[in-house]
């Protein structure tokens, strides 16, 4: 036994099993390091709130408490601010979700309604299917709910459609039954690769004759680079989907809404599951989104993202095309914020972070966005939401000198073995977003 003074968290034995997978990382710890500012980090998935008219939303948010302080600092309900539910209504129209503000619940960011659909439909051990790779925060979700997650691969148009098929057939044949289908068809985090219309259609399909709910997850839906918004899988099948949306992408991270549409009966839960996690999500926030989207040009203000978004991701894949070495390849995002990047045989993405970090650059390393053992060795995610295209560019030198000592190590010596850096999904960082 060990003694009890040697420990440094003496509640140690008493955490619910449940918390299990909420352990934080040495990665987590360079990232620590990585945020200094002589770093270019390329990990982190925050957006650029800069480029929001900030005069503006002082406006907007003194006006709001000059006018509507009471109501706004005040308990509201636990559905969420109805006048913002009819708003999110326009807001879903380019990705051609149409609903009624009842089939709406508002929650503190996307990252609650997700966590609101687990707890609901999710018993521990019960089984959902996932991209492979996907977002890590999901797979913190599925983890603090005891969930078994099963990676579905992708191809350059995400999720496979027979694959999935037959990962529900392999399951059934152990008689097992998923619970949930998680999917981000659009401008994946962390693939950056976007289902077309006839993959969705597949996947769809595959969720109806197998019975199973459908949780699409649509944070960068708007933000294509080319100006198309691919239509939402929700678009075609209210029943059996839950849509996720926020404002975290479009307007900003820091006020906290998202949201969840979905089926009548799985709403009434969601707001109950709501209340007893929140009482409500904060009226303050939703007001003022609510007053942004009446009073500013917000869809004018999505253009401006997408133009900041693609000048930085050019800036990513041209120098990720004229600096890379052989047998590195990445994806070619259409929109969103990430590239994920497969290194040169033999190479090790967690093992070379700390290697990265001390040449001055950072990425995420791709095992945290598989269930611990389920792959990511060989992969990373390239984020260019927030760094400047110059710094992006810089990044990228310091990244590809880093892969090459890499792949000379690996010719002289084998593969590196350096020091291990544990990752798999831990509580999240800003830098995991
Ligand atoms: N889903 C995905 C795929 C994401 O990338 C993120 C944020 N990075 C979220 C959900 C959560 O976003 P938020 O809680 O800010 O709405």
């Amino acid at each position: 036994m060990e003694p009890q003074g040697t420990r440094l968290d003496p509640w140690i034995d008493a955490y619910a099993q449940r918390t299990q997978g909420l352990t934080a990382s040495q990665v987590r710890a360079l990232f620590a390091v990585a945020s200094r500012p002589e770093v270019v980090s390329l990990a982190g998935g925050m957006p650029y709130v800069s480029a929001l008219p900030l005069d503006a939303l002082a406006d907007t948010v003194a006006q709001l408490v000059r006018d509507r302080g009471a109501q706004a600092l005040q308990y509201g309900s636990g559905q969420g601010d109805v006048t913002l539910r009819e708003q999110i209504l326009d807001v879903m129209a380019p990705v051609g979700v149409r609903a009624h503000p009842d089939d709406i619940v508002v929650t503190a960011g996307s990252q609650m309604a997700l966590d609101l659909v687990v707890r609901v439909f999710c018993d521990p051990g019960d089984v959902v299917l996932v991209e492979a790779p996907t977002y890590v925060t999901a797979l913190g979700v599925f983890s603090s709910y005891q969930c078994q997650v099963v990676h579905v691969p992708m191809d350059g148009e995400g999720m496979r459609a027979d694959a999935l098929r037959e990962a529900i057939a392999a399951l059934r044949a152990q008689g097992r039954t998923p619970k949930l289908i998680y999917t981000i068809p659009s401008f994946h985090n962390p693939a950056g690769v976007t289902q077309g219309s006839q993959r969705r259609a597949e996947v769809l399909e595959v969720a109806r004759s197998t019975g199973i709910l459908l949780l699409e997850d649509d944070p960068y839906g708007l933000l294509g680079f080319d100006g198309e918004v691919p239509r939402a899988i929700r678009a075609d099948e209210a029943d059996g989907v839950v849509y996720l949306g926020t404002f975290s992408k479009t307007i900003a991270a820091g006020l906290r809404i998202g949201w969840a549409v979905a089926p009548h009966g799985v709403r009434e839960k969601l707001v109950l599951a709501n209340e007893t996690a929140t009482l409500c999500p904060s009226n303050f926030a939703q007001l003022t989104i609510s007053s942004y989207l009446a009073t500013q040009p917000w869809f004018e203000q999505v253009k401006v993202f997408r133009e900041v978004y693609r000048e930085r991701r050019d800036a990513l894949l041209e120098s990720l095309e004229s600096l890379m070495p052989p047998g590195t390849t990445w994806t070619v995002p259409a929109g969103g914020f990430y590239s994920w990047v497969t290194l040169p045989a033999g190479l090790d993405a967690t093992a070379m972070l700390p290697r990265a970090v001390a040449a001055l650059v950072a990425y995420v390393p791709g095992t945290g966005f598989y269930a611990p053992g389920a792959g990511g060795e060989h992969e990373l995610r390239l984020s260019y939401c927030y760094p400047e295209p110059d710094r992006i560019r810089e990044g990228v030198r310091r990244l590809a000198g880093v892969i090459e000592t890499e792949v000379e190590l690996a010719a002289t010596f084998g593969s590196p073995t350096s020091a291990p850096v544990r990752s798999g999904p831990t509580a999240p960082t800003p830098d995991l977003a």
